[in-house]
């Protein structure tokens, strides 16, 4: 008995904003491309984790949010209605005849070549330490804040000392009621210019000092802060705590795919080759010398390893430089 299955040119793992320009960018060399993403929503980081976040360092984008970015980038690949699959989380990629075979669950994706943009991987915000009643969690202890508005004249406490945590006190700043942001060190780690901003905001800063405790007092939050060496302890009220601590990834499933790896990033060549033949990598997920984890980085990285893929696979066809002529040709 025959059984027909459909062979993609290219399958993209990972809906992030690098593997969605990757995607938009397959399309625009006439590739067959499907993306797959284990969430249920495209958008990677910005969208899952600083969505209402300002990004100011991709070019021609004076400034963007990351659920902005999200949608922007969903726009730009519609123009090759690219298939989809949501919900799908690839766990193996084994060789076949003359394609590689994606698991995902019960279902099997045929691809002659593949883009792992897995970025972080399966990503989760690293927890508070100090112990509280979990049932506050998405109430009044916070991970992420999918709408600004919804803190509009709280007093909200941030405990973190990263690039978000500084971007969170900075947007909050104008919005809510008063800020405080709370740090183990005297030294903040975001960008310098974020952390200038900082020091001549009207944020409360509490360095260097732990949380100790928390507990639910009345309608508010009642925050135990312990210097890093002492004991005096300071009682500091919030309607909200929002734990930035950044995020704990797990790429786990980079080493079941028997790839070469350095400290769990995915080896690359020039052309964003892995070790694996047909297998290619971008973004987050991969290391080289000199390799930011920036999404500008990532987005200059897609159209090298779709030129090398289609090279692979179209050795005859003429590469066009430029978009504009691609996409008169498309049309
Ligand atoms: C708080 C914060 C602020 C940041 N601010 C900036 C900034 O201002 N500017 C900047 O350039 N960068 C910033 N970054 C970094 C930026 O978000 C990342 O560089 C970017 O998201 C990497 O994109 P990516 O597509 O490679 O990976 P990701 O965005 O991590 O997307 C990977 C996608 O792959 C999916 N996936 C993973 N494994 C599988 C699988 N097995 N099967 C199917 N799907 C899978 C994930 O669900 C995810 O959707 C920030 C990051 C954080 C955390």
């Amino acid at each position: 008995m025959w059984i027909f299955v459909h062979i993609y040119d290219i399958a993209v793992i990972g809906a992030g904003p690098v593997g969605m320009f990757a995607t938009f960018y397959a399309g625009l060399r006439s590739a067959d491309v499907v993306l797959i993403e284990g969430t249920a929503q495209v958008g990677g980081q910005p969208t899952a984790l600083y969505p209402q976040k300002k990004i100011y360092d991709i070019a021609g984008m004076p400034e963007i949010s990351g659920q902005d970015l999200g949608v922007t980038l969903a726009q730009q690949m519609a123009r090759f209605d690219p298939t989809i699959k949501l919900n799908t989380k690839v766990t193996s990629i084994e060789q076949a005849d003359e394609y590689l075979d994606l698991t995902a669950g019960s279902e099997h994706i045929y691809a002659r070549a593949v883009i792992l943009a897995t970025g972080a991987g399966a990503f989760a915000p690293r927890p508070l330490a100090a112990p509280y009643d979990h049932a506050l969690d998405g109430k009044r202890v916070l991970y992420t804040i999918t709408d600004l508005e919804q803190l509009r004249g709280a007093h909200v406490a941030i405990a973190g000392g990263g690039d978000s945590a500084i971007d969170w006190a900075l947007a909050l700043e104008p919005i809510a009621a008063h800020v405080d942001l709370i740090h183990r060190r005297d030294q903040f780690r975001g960008l310098e210019s974020s952390v200038t901003a900082l020091q001549q905001s009207h944020v409360e800063l509490h360095t260097p000092k732990l949380i100790a405790e928390l507990h639910q007092d009345g309608s508010q939050l009642d925050l135990d802060l312990r210097p890093v060496r002492g004991e005096e302890h300071e009682h500091l009220h919030a309607d909200y705590l929002l734990v930035s601590y950044g995020f704990a990834s797990d790429n786990k499933q980079l080493r079941a795919w028997h790839i070469d790896l350095e400290h769990n990033q995915v080896q690359v060549s020039r052309e964003f080759a892995t070790s694996r033949p047909h297998v290619y990598a971008i973004g987050d997920a991969v290391t080289y010398p000199g390799k930011l984890k920036l999404i500008a980085s990532g987005f200059g990285e897609a159209p090298t390893a779709v030129d090398s893929i289609m090279k692979e696979l179209y050795p005859q066809r003429r590469a066009p430089l430029h978009s504009s002529s691609m996409i008169q040709d498309h049309k």
